[in-house]
């Protein structure tokens, strides 16, 4: 299991240094125990996702007090009771998407003395069901993030539906990133990272295509 895991990165790895030097490769954890992990840490590897608070907490609080050069990503739906754990654990947060939330990030962040990355998460394919900010409300909610707030938004991120034309969400992203002067962009998962990429992503976020598809 293990040596397939660090197969797995490798190969995925030397796609993308083939196209782009400075992608940052987030390995996204989520369902996989700290033991399937740890191979992936001792091999080197900086940047890990996760979705969900309590379980991160439970897998990561230790090994991020010994292991201090690590970096964990919150990148699923957050809920605002729970900003208080993710500002203590977390080093970046891909899911900024509401006013409320924002609000409380900051208030976390200036009790705690610590300010994190964010992505303001963008629902970029217009989808009634789907979490991120609309594109008409992007410019006022960034503004208001980045000014009102004081948020450090380094950049965008999106999940866009599953279709054909993904290449044309990814280029409508960053073009929105451009807009607004962000340098970063978090998008590009197993199924369409290189694709990202060629696009402009500088955060890929790959789960099952490194650690084998999730059971739960
Ligand atoms: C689970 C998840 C991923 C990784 O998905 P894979 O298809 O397994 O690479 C990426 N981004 C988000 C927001 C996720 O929840």
């Amino acid at each position: 299991m293990s040596h397939k895991i660090i197969e797995n990165i490798n190969l995925i790895e030397k796609d993308i240094r083939l196209k782009n030097e400075k992608v940052n490769i987030i390995a996204v954890s989520k369902t996989f125990s700290i033991e399937n992990i740890k191979p992936l840490i001792d091999h080197g590897h900086i940047h890990f996702g996760e979705n969900k608070v309590q379980e991160a907490m439970q897998k990561w609080s230790d090994i991020k007090k010994i292991s201090n050069n690590l970096k964990l990503h919150m990148i699923g739906k957050l809920q605002t009771n729970k900003v208080k754990y993710v500002i203590e654990l977390f080093d970046y947060i891909h899911s900024v998407d509401n006013y409320k939330l924002a609000k409380k990030i900051s208030e976390e962040e200036k009790k705690k003395g610590k300010k994190l990355k964010h992505f303001i998460q963008v629902n970029i394919g217009m989808e009634e069901q789907k979490n991120g900010i609309d594109i008409d409300n992007l410019n006022d909610f960034y503004h208001h993030c980045n000014q009102e707030l004081n948020l450090n938004v380094i950049g965008l991120m999106c999940i866009p539906p599953q279709s054909v034309s993904v290449k044309d969400f990814f280029l409508k992203m960053t073009q929105l990133n451009k807009s607004l002067g962000l340098n970063e962009l978090s998008m590009g998962m197993s199924s369409d990272y290189m694709t990202a990429i060629e696009c402009g992503s500088t955060f890929v976020r790959i789960g099952s295509k490194i650690f084998g598809e999730r059971i739960k």
